[in-house]
């Protein structure tokens, strides 16, 4: 059977079926339905934040950050390493990326460059919590402040991280999150946004049921709305989750044990608490990766180039901006497979592949 990087969990299934069957009983599949509503209750104090909206996926949370944060035009600064969302989203919302490039040893965007890309034009800093390592969040702000700009987190893979002791997902302006299937806490498709301002949370919410309360029509809006069925899936999925961070953890582990010196890993921050979201691993270089991944596809094994390109190369950009750490580590990196369900020998099998072509 081939392994790929990811496989959703899945909870036991009487204890969705038990979610299921009040969806039945009660007959609400949608419009903040009675379990949406558990799962965002549920979900803010698992993660101790508040102002948490539930929505229907991370992209659309991405979207609706900036859109309640009134930003319409300008210039984003952003990172380069990331899923593609992240990028898209801004173009998407009318906006230009300006790509800072990112810190070696972690990935994340290095807040030493930030202040030579800032222009007149500058609303806000969307930088990532890449793979769920934390960035540098005190002098971001710091540096937003200096500014008076907005800080929007993509925090896709923060879910569960901490750092200086609260949810990683609490800082900024608004974090965005995704709930989708293949991240650590999923929700089959879903997102969030965590807002700081409790008035920017009631036009976030407002803005993600198409603008309107009853007949009350007060700005244009989107559906974002999260239905029953996804947030059964939530409920069921949230009470493993410290079990899932421990296999995980106990996973990586391994993996660091038998990869010690063969590749090269990302540093978790003094002051952070790492999730386990990734096994991101570099490679010497593109031609080591690339023998790598053909061993292992030999054996059905597919790991994935977790990212890549850099999203500074994205070929319909107006214009190219050159980002050469992201450049260099996006055709190193991949994410090695990492599940609950993966075991013990398949990594020394993986590990084993790797260690003998390198
Ligand atoms: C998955 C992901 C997204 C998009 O989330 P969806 O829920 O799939 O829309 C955005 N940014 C990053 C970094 C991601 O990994």
């Amino acid at each position: 059977m081939s392994i790929y990087v990811t496989k959703p969990y899945l909870p036991p299934l009487e204890e969705y079926e038990q979610y299921v069957s009040q969806i039945f009983s009660n007959g609400i599949l949608t419009n903040e339905g009675p379990l949406v509503k558990e799962l965002e209750k549920k979900l803010s104090d698992f993660l101790e934040v508040q102002n948490f909206r539930y929505v229907t996926n991370g992209t659309i949370a991405l979207q609706l950050a900036i859109k309640a944060l009134g930003i319409e035009d300008g210039e984003i600064v952003t990172t380069p390493f990331s899923y593609v969302a992240t990028t898209t989203s801004i173009l998407w919302e009318h906006c230009t990326p300006v790509f800072v490039d990112i810190e070696p040893d972690n990935f994340t965007i290095d807040v030493n460059k930030i202040e030579a890309a800032i222009t007149p034009k500058t609303k806000a800093i969307m930088p990532v919590h890449v793979f769920g390592y934390a960035c540098d969040v005190d002098k971001i702000q710091e540096i937003a402040d200096k500014y008076g700009l907005k800080v929007i987190y993509d925090g896709a893979h923060a879910f569960g991280a901490k750092y200086k002791g609260k949810s990683l997902l609490s800082y900024g302006d608004i974090t965005a999150c995704s709930f989708h299937a293949t991240k650590l806490f999923h929700t089959i498709e879903g997102g969030a946004c965590i807002c700081k301002d409790q008035n920017i949370a009631k036009k976030l919410a407002l803005m993600m049921q198409f603008g309107h309360y009853a007949d009350d029509y007060s700005c244009v809006g989107i559906n974002g709305k999260q239905d029953e069925f996804n947030a059964a899936m939530g409920l069921a999925n949230l009470v493993h989750l410290p079990e899932i961070i421990a296999k995980r953890k106990y996973l990586c582990e391994l993996y660091d044990s038998l990869l010690l010196g063969i590749v090269q890993r990302p540093k978790v921050q003094a002051d952070a608490v790492y999730n386990y979201a990734y096994y991101p691993a570099v490679f010497k270089s593109e031609e080591e990766l690339l023998k790598v991944f053909d061993a292992l596809a030999k054996e059905g094994i597919h790991p994935r180039r977790y990212f890549y390109p850099s999203l500074n190369m994205l070929s319909y950009l107006k214009e190219t901006q050159s980002c050469p750490i992201s450049e260099d580590i996006s055709k190193r990196i991949a994410c090695l497979p990492l599940y609950v369900g993966l075991r013990d020998e398949e990594i020394i099998k993986i590990c084993k592949i790797i260690v003998d072509i390198i």
